[in-house]
């Protein structure tokens, strides 16, 4: 079973190093508190508990799962104390204001934590999730008292909150909603219908769940135009903030899923239940996406984290279990076969992941950095700014999530192929990780829903490619200094150089392909998006390399063989993981014809 141990040398390189975060922190409003002291507490605080609390309920949690009996839920033995020991270290609203009881710390900082809580356990770190999605939307569009009464029992996490967007006939057609809502006298709405795959939807860990619901209003027009957003708590608040009547939304079952089974996701029947309407009507799903790119990134860690707790389990293995000699001789002479880590093709497996978890990590990371301002933007009412830094945001999004969750699964496949046939076996817990990575990939937008966000929405219609333009400009003045460098950096900034100028150049040949041929934007969008992804990772490995190679001129704060591994690192990304991006270029360049050209009658013959 994988020892979750959190990376934090690699995690304080990145933020001290590459994206220097205390000149970030000194330039944000309201971060005085987050002094490097401050960063460096919550880093080892957040790592002890990750490994100490959530690690191990890991595997029991998937062995246990959850128990649905009559409308109630139990966790797995273990996770109600684990999240009585969350919300007492505060954990919940380090990134929310003070003055509902956070600690007001930018949401980066939130992000840094996510990141170890959910390589330590995904399942745990859902219900917590979920709530910052409910928070987030109630501290942007609810009324006043909206706010003094949901937000202090949600920001202690006394409170826990839901998104509540799926129903049986549509996940990612939400237009389709039918949930009802109707007004009542005293200004409420009657809520009536049916969710699923509601995460956190029921469960014994908080004393109230507060449900954030798209309904539709008796007159609304159809489609996405007509949803509006309520709030529906389990149990109706009394007028001293206390816990009262039971409110009729009830959990009808929970799934039995792949993975993630500690993770409760429920079918939630709301039979006339109390609703609180919250932002405009029918203007609920724009309020819904308004943190969307920040809940995508969430998301998103979710990939970097299985690729991280992948690597974790299958590096030691890989040590330590022995098959064969190497091609290029005897290695462990004193033993009768040597380890599995001599052999190539193993290192190619590791070398995936540790790549594949470290370009992730500086990627998301970087994009954190845009999501503090965006928020900042929110706290100082400055909506320019929002809007700059949430379109800046919007580009990195659909990339992120879609390409980190991809490889996030490879790897999470990776780490279980290292094992061999004891990779399939449940005790080593390799198994569960592939499990758990395979539902990143569909919830929150799956990747073709954010391939199609990508290149329809983001470069064609929204920017005509001027996002792609103004990134791979940043690619070419990255690359430029170190064209002539010799050795490892001089190979990486020629290929990101050379990406740069093909991104831009192939993403004007989709747009004129696309203006001819409409089923263009669907048929290419994956391949964009995989390509996007590795120039995108090559990038933010180039970043690294030169940092790590100056740190090595000059002597930096980690042991020389930290930076000539992270070199190593970077140089095989560049020469076996980035040139799968001609793959996926030259296939979405192909026609149209052999995905559309069949009659959908000859897809089989019985
Ligand atoms: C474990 C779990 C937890 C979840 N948690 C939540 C939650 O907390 N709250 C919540 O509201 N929902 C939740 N969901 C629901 C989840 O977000 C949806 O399942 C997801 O958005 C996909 O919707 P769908 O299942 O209806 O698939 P569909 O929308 O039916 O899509 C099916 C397939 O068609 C493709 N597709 C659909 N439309 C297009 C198009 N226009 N062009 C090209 N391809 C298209 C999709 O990419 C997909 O491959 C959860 C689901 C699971 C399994």
């Amino acid at each position: 079973m994988p020892q979750y141990k959190a990376p934090l040398r690699d995690m304080r390189f990145l933020l001290n190093e590459v994206f220097d975060y205390s000149a970030h922190y000194a330039q944000q409003p309201n971060a005085e508190d987050a002094t490097p002291d401050m960063v460096d507490a919550i880093l080892e605080g957040a790592a002890t508990f990750c490994e100490e609390v959530l690690a191990p309920l890991n595997l029991s949690g998937d062995q246990e799962g959850c128990t649905f009996n009559n409308g109630e839920v139990t966790t797995p033995k273990g996770f109600k104390e684990a999240y009585a020991e969350y919300v007492a270290g505060g954990w919940q609203g380090i990134s929310h204001p003070k003055q509902y009881g956070g600690q007001e710390l930018p949401m980066s900082l939130n992000l840094l934590k996510s990141e170890m809580m959910g390589t330590a356990n995904w399942s745990f770190t859902m219900y917590p999730g979920l709530s910052l999605g409910c928070m987030n939307t109630i501290f942007q569009f609810g009324t006043e008292a909206q706010k003094n009464t949901y937000m202090p029992p949600l920001v202690s996490g006394e409170w826990t909150g839901t998104m509540c967007l799926t129903e049986p006939q549509c996940g990612t057609d939400l237009g389709q909603v039918k949930t009802k809502a109707e007004p009542q006298p005293d200004g409420t709405y009657k809520i009536t219908g049916t969710k699923i795959f509601i995460s956190a939807g029921e469960h014994d860990m908080s004393a109230n769940i507060i449900h954030i619901v798209l309904a539709r209003l008796p007159d609304a027009p159809k489609g996405t135009r007509g949803i509006s957003l309520f709030i529906v708590p389990k149990f109706m608040v009394n007028a001293d903030g206390s816990v009262g009547a039971r409110n009729p939304v009830v959990c009808g079952a929970i799934e039995h899923k792949m993975g993630i089974r500690a993770s409760a996701t429920a079918v939630l029947n709301f039979d006339g239940a109390t609703g609180f309407m919250i932002a405009e009507p029918n203007k609920g799903l724009e309020a819904m996406f308004t943190f969307m790119n920040t809940a995508r990134i969430g998301t998103a860690v979710q990939g970097l984290a299985h690729a991280e707790l992948s690597y974790q389990g299958s590096l030691p293995y890989a040590k330590e279990r022995r098959s064969m000699r190497a091609l290029s001789g005897k290695k462990d002479a004193d033993h009768t076969a040597d380890a599995l880590i001599w052999h190539a093709d193993v290192r190619r497996m590791l070398l995936t992941q540790r790549a594949v978890a470290e370009g992730a990590r500086a990627m998301i990371y970087n994009a954190a950095k845009l999501a503090d301002n965006m928020v900042a933007g929110v706290a100082e009412g400055n909506k320019a700014k929002y809007e700059e830094y949430d379109d800046r945001l919007g580009f990195f999004t659909p990339i992120l999530k879609g390409f980190i969750t991809e490889m996030g699964l490879e790897c999470a496949n990776l780490g279980m192929q290292v094992f061999g046939g004891h990779g399939y076996i449940k005790e080593h817990g390799m198994e569960q990780i592939a499990r758990d990575a395979r539902i990143s990939t569909l919830y929150e937008g799956t990747t073709g829903i954010q391939a199609l966000d990508l290149l329809g929405r983001k470069v064609l219609l929204q920017t005509r490619g001027k996002c792609i333009k103004e990134f791979t400009n940043e690619m070419i003045a990255q690359a430029k200094p170190h064209l002539l460098d010799g050795g490892p950096i001089g190979m990486m900034a020629r290929a990101c150089f050379k990406r740069a100028v093909q991104w831009k150049a192939m993403t004007l040949r989709i747009m004129l392909r696309a203006a001819k041929d409409r089923d263009v934007v669907s048929a290419a969008c994956y391949d964009y998006l995989m390509y996007s992804g590795f120039v995108m990772m090559g990038h933010f490995w180039l970043k690294q390399a030169i940092v790590a190679n100056e740190k090595l001129a000059k002597g930096g704060k980690d042991s020389a063989e930290f930076y000539k591994a992270k070199i190593q690192t970077a140089e095989f990304y560049f020469e076996r993981l980035l040139p799968r991006a001609d793959g996926h270029k030259k296939t979405m360049m192909a026609p149209t014809s052999s995905i559309m050209q069949m009659n959908n009658d000859h897809f089989n013959f019985s």
